[in-house]
């Protein structure tokens, strides 16, 4: 089976100098430690901060490319960047990891020759927002702007199913997620939502959108994130204040991330979050179980958030966690052909019907 997580945050970590060879300290993606956790591939998102202004963002996303392909050029003995489900076959047959491209959050994409130039440069996604409106659509986060799709946002999901990019409805509206069903001619993906019916957030996905991302063929990929998986931990989280202690830390961090004293004061803050009480990684499996109960075995896969998330589940601290998800699968009945397409199988299959309409 191939192992593929479709979406880490990883792209920002390195642009934070992380040396993807060794197995870093209070980072959950690194080439160590997707080998411990039998990661085969992995999607790393170019996340454009919603907040950045519209001029700097398809500079921005390119300088994250770039880095990435620098730190994929360094590690070129065990890994290889993928564009196409062959290729990361081809990674696997070779011993290496495959690492694909996304863009999260459309916001750079002004025109058709901005979107056709990212997927030239090999980005094989686009999660259209992140957590604000924006020429494309509605954010769950915000909502107001277009009801949906905007008018460009219509004609791009028809250009990127011309082109053989797939379409990421996470941070998605509802209204912008049923806009997107109707205008795509091909399948859809969520690459890191998890369930309404379980967690309230509105990042998440209620029933019958999972339903309506099955029934056009594509697949919803369960998040990490244990404020999308348990309302108690989004709860317990609001309370402590945590999140907003950290945000001038972490800003402080990513002004500079080579001043020891930035990056100690940020561990901290993270260690702090790690000690509050969090869910089990099996909540993970309570997603996959119930996603499957209503979209088929067919349609439900894994998108960490890895790198994005600065707390994780109780017992997956880190991509080196992963293969826990395949045994706890495997305790509560499934079979191994059942965990081979959770794992990376129907993701597969989802982007070659999308490369070949
Ligand atoms: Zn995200």
């Amino acid at each position: 089976m191939i192992v593929l997580d479709s979406h880490c945050d990883t792209p920002s970590q390195i642009h934070r100098l992380r040396n993807l060879a060794v197995d870093n300290d209070h980072a959950q993606v690194d080439f160590p430690k997707l080998a411990r956790g039998g990661v085969d591939a992995a999607f790393f998102a170019l996340y454009v901060p919603a907040a950045m202004p519209v001029e700097n963002a398809a500079d921005y996303a390119r300088l994250l490319l770039a880095e990435v392909r620098d730190a994929v050029d360094a590690n070129s003995g065990i890994a290889s960047i993928a564009t196409s489900p062959a290729e990361v076959e081809a990674c696997k047959s070779s011993g290496k990891f495959a690492v694909c491209i996304g863009l999260e959050n459309g916001s750079p994409i002004r025109d058709y020759d901005i979107l056709g130039g990212f997927f030239r440069d090999g980005v094989r996604y686009v999660t259209l927002c992140h957590s604000k409106d924006n020429q494309i659509c509605d954010s769950c986060a915000q909502g107001n702007t277009w009801h949906g799709l905007s008018p460009f946002g219509k004609e791009m999901v028809r250009e990127m199913n011309r082109l053989g990019m797939m379409i990421d409805v996470s941070h998605a509206s509802d209204e912008a997620f049923y806009d997107v069903l109707r205008c795509s001619a091909a399948p859809v993906i969520a690459t890191h939502s998890c369930c309404r019916a379980l967690a309230s957030h509105p990042r998440n996905l209620t029933d019958d959108m999972i339903r309506a991302i099955a029934g056009a063929g594509g697949v919803v990929q369960i998040n990490f994130f244990p404020v999308f998986l348990d309302d108690g931990f989004a709860e317990i989280l609001s309370a402590s204040g945590l999140q907003e202690k950290g945000e001038p830390v972490e800003a402080d961090f990513i002004a500079d991330p080579s001043d020891p004293a930035r990056r100690a004061a940020w561990y901290s803050v993270l260690d702090e979050l790690a000690d509050l009480p969090r869910p089990s990684y099996r909540r993970i499996a309570d997603h996959i179980d119930h996603a499957v109960r209503v979209a088929g075995i067919d349609h439900v896969g894994l998108g960490s958030d890895f790198d994005g998330i600065e707390v994780t589940p109780d017992g997956m601290e880190d991509a080196g966690c992963f293969g826990r998800i395949f045994d706890e699968l495997k305790l509560r009945g499934y079979s191994d052909g059942d965990i081979a397409k959770i794992a990376g199988g129907n993701f597969l299959r989802v982007w070659d019907s999308v490369l070949s309409l």
